[in-house]
Formats: C-alpha cells, structure tokens, sequence
C-alpha cells in the first residue's frame, strides 16, 4: 500500500515524500482509510507506531486554509510530545501556505500564548490544564473544531486531566471527528469515548 492509493491531497502526499514517508506503517494502514472518510477511532498504539500521523493526515487534508479559526484540536500528556506532534503536523501542512499550527503548554509563559491566540491558527495543539484555562477566559474559540484528538490518552487520564479534557470536548462541535490514541482503554477512558465517539472503528495492530 501507497499514501497516494488514499484519498489524500496532493500536497499532502508531496510533504510526506519530500520528507522520505512513501509507505504507511501498520496503524497508518489499518486506521487511515476510516479515519480519511470521517470515522472515530479508537487506536491502540504505542509511541514509534507513527500513531501521529493517523490524526495528523485527516486533519491537514480537511483543512480549510482561508478560515483562520481552530478546526483541529490535539491534546497530549505533555509539552515534549505536544511539541513534536506540532511539528509532524507543520510537515504535514508544509506544502499548503500559511498553516499555522499553535502549541499551548502548562509551565510556559502566558503572554506568548495570549498573542498568538489574537493571531489566530488551523490548529491547536497542547497540554489539558492550559487549553482549558484559555477557554475559560474565552481567549480560545473551538466552535469551528471538526477534529479532536487524545493522544496518549492513558497518561493524561493518570495525570489527572480528566476534567479538562471534557471542558475542552464540550466546547467542540457535537459532531466533530473524535480520535483517540492510547495504550490502553481503561473505564474512564471507555467513558469519555462513549460521551464522544459514534460507533467508533477500534484498531490494534
Ligand atoms: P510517532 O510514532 O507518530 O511518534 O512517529 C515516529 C516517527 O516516525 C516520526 O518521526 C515520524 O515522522 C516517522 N514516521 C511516521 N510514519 C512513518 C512512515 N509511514 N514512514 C516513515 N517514517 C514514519
């Protein structure tokens, strides 16, 4: 299998091969075919999988680049792995103009945060504490959201970040695209997936 047999813009599939990505990894190719044609997924997948990709890709191929409101929102356990699914989505999007993508992290200075926010961005991409302190002061507007993401899902539960994550959902679309990425599925997990996800397609590879 090929990234060019999916239904993925040109310009997509450009950025992954000028960045030396031509074959889909297992989870890519058992997940990306639903998740392309808008399907929820539940993914059992592990950091190296290339997971990232699997919510990046239907993402930046439903993108629409003239509104410059958050459509996508991307919520990881921690600033070091929110950093680097930025940067896989910027890749991504390296081929459409002006994409931008926006990190918003506990423990980082607030001002950087509130000036980009007045810039506006496609996406948003960041830990739960500080997203929802942004959508509490009403400085963050996910009414546009068409996808959500939780990416390794199982430790932000561990850490705590249960009730921000649905602050956060509750502020998307109720029909937005819910893919959620974990080890494992644990009952307050299941919960979230239940008060989020329709039917989801749920992949192990
Ligand atoms: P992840 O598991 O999503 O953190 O991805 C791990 C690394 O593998 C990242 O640097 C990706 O850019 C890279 N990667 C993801 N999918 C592929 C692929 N199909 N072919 C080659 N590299 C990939």
């Amino acid at each position: 299998q090929s990234f060019s047999s999916l239904p993925l813009d040109s310009a997509v599939i450009e950025a992954l091969s000028r960045n030396g990505i031509t074959a889909p990894s297992p989870i890519q190719q058992a997940s990306l075919e639903h998740a392309l044609t808008g399907r929820d997924i539940q993914g059992m997948a592990q950091t190296g999988s290339g997971k990232t990709l699997c919510f990046a890709l239907p993402i930046v191929n439903k993108l629409n680049p003239s509104l410059r409101r958050p459509q996508a929102v991307i919520l990881c356990p921690t600033r070091e792995l929110a950093a680097q699914v930025a940067e896989q989505c910027r890749m991504v999007a390296s081929h459409i103009p002006n994409i931008k993508v926006l990190t918003l992290c506990g423990g980082q200075p607030m001002g950087p945060d509130i000036q980009s926010l007045k810039h506006g961005c496609h996406i948003v991409v960041g830990t739960p504490g500080r997203l929802a302190e942004h959508l509490e002061k009403r400085r963050l507007d996910l009414s546009q959201v068409t996808t959500r993401v939780l990416d390794e899902a199982d430790r932000m539960l561990d850490m705590g970040f249960i009730d921000s994550v649905d602050a956060i959902f509750a502020a998307t679309p109720n029909d937005a695209q819910s893919l959620f990425f974990s080890a494992t599925f644990p009952e307050p997990l299941a919960k979230l997936a239940h008060r989020y996800q329709l039917d989801p397609e749920v992949i192990s590879v």
